[in-house]
C-alpha cells in the first residue's frame, strides 16, 4: 500500500469514529442505497425524496417548489430524482425547510448558489441560523456540511404565500425544533381537488430526558409545546397527508400500491391525518408519564 494510500485510510478510520461518536452513522453513509424512483403522488405533487426523509416536488406552472432540502450528502440523488421525474433541477425556484436539522436541509446551499433557489424557513429556526449557528447541529456533521446556509424567507405564523398556481398555508408548530413549519395547500388533477396537508416535524429525539437538560429546558416545557403544536393543526381539513419521513404516511408502501395500479389512490384519505397526530399525541403522553423520563 503506497504511503499516499495509508494515510487516506487513517484519515478516513478517523472521520468514521468522529462521526460515529455525533451522529449515527448509518444515516449519512452509503445513501445511494436508500434511493427512491420518484413517482407522481397525485395532481402536480411528486415524490423526489429518499427511503428516509421525504422531499416532495410541486410543478406549480412557474417554476418548481421543493417541499424540503433531502438529507446532508444526498443532493446528488435529489437532483438525479428531480430529471428523472422529468423536470430540470434549474427550474426549482422555492425549497421550502420543515426545520433546520441536517437530515432535511441537504439541498439547501447547493440549488441557492447553483440555480438561485430561494430557501424559506420557519422564523425561529432561521433565527437560530442567525445567532446560534453552533445550535445548528452543521458542525456535527463534519465534511458532510460546509456552512450554515442564508435563508432567503422567514416564515412567520399563519403566513399565506402563493408560489405560482399554488397557494400554501403556513402555521409554526414548535416541539421538534423552534420553528418546525406546517404546511397546507391544494392539489388537483384537474378533474378533483384535494386538500394536502403536512407537518414539519414529529421526532422526539429532541425532546427526551438528556436532550432537554441539555438545551436549558429543565421544566421539559418543550414537550406540552409539542402538545399544542399538534392540537392546534388537528383539525385541518388533509385528504392527501404529506409525510416528514417515509414512516409518517407510510409513503413507500403506498407508492407500491400505485405501481401495482391500485384503483383508489392509496395516499387519498380524509382520515389518516387526524390518526397520526393523535398518535403522536398519545406516544408523547406515555413518554412524559414514563418515570426515566422526567
Ligand atoms: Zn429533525
Amino acid at each position: 500500500m503506497s504511503e499516499l494510500r495509508k494515510e487516506y485510510e487513517k484519515f478516513q478510520e478517523a472521520k468514521r469514529q468522529w462521526l460515529d461518536k455525533r451522529l449515527p452513522r448509518t444515516y449519512f453513509q452509503d445513501q445511494e442505497a436508500r434511493y427512491v424512483h420518484p413517482f407522481q403522488i397525485f395532481g402536480n405533487v411528486w415524490y423526489v425524496g429518499d427511503s428516509w426523509v421525504c422531499v416532495h416536488l410541486i410543478d406549480t406552472g412557474d417554476g418548481l417548489l421543493l417541499l424540503d432540502g433531502g438529507n446532508i450528502g444526498a443532493t446528488a440523488m435529489l437532483v438525479n430524482a428531480i430529471w428523472e421525474a422529468g423536470f430540470k433541477p434549474s427550474d426549482v425556484r422555492w425549497m421550502v425547510l420543515s426545520h433546520g436539522h441536517l437530515d432535511h436541509i441537504g439541498g439547501a446551499v447547493f440549488f441557492r448558489r447553483m440555480f438561485g433557489t430561494k430557501i424559506y424557513l420557519g422564523e425561529p429556526d432561521a433565527r437560530d441560523f442567525r445567532k446560534h449557528p453552533e445550535l445548528s447541529l452543521v458542525h456535527e456533521a463534519g465534511s458532510l456540511a460546509h456552512d450554515v446556509f442564508e435563508v432567503d424567507h422567514e416564515i412567520t405564523d399563519g403566513e399565506r404565500i402563493r408560489f405560482g398556481n399554488t397557494e400554501i398555508q403556513f402555521y409554526l408548530t414548535p416541539g421538534h425544533t423552534d420553528g418546525v413549519i406546517s404546511a397546507f395547500f391544494d392539489v388537483t388533477d384537474g378533474r378533483r381537488t384535494v386538500r394536502a396537508g403536512y407537518f414539519g416535524g414529529f421526532g422526539f429525539n429532541t425532546m427526551r430526558k438528556d436532550f432537554l437538560l441539555d438545551i436549558g429546558d429543565t421544566a421539559f416545557r418543550t414537550r406540552q409545546i409539542y402538545l399544542d403544536s399538534l392540537a392546534k393543526v388537528r383539525d385541518q381539513k388533509v385528504e392527501l397527508f404529506l409525510g416528514n419521513h417515509c414512516g409518517n404516511n407510510h409513503t413507500l408502501e403506498k407508492a407500491e400500491m400505485l405501481r401495482a395500479g391500485c384503483k383508489d389512490n392509496p395516499f387519498i384519505n380524509s382520515t389518516e391525518w387526524g390518526a397520526f397526530l393523535d398518535q403522536k399525541r398519545d406516544e408523547m403522553l406515555a413518554l412524559m408519564a414514563d418515570p426515566e423520563q422526567n
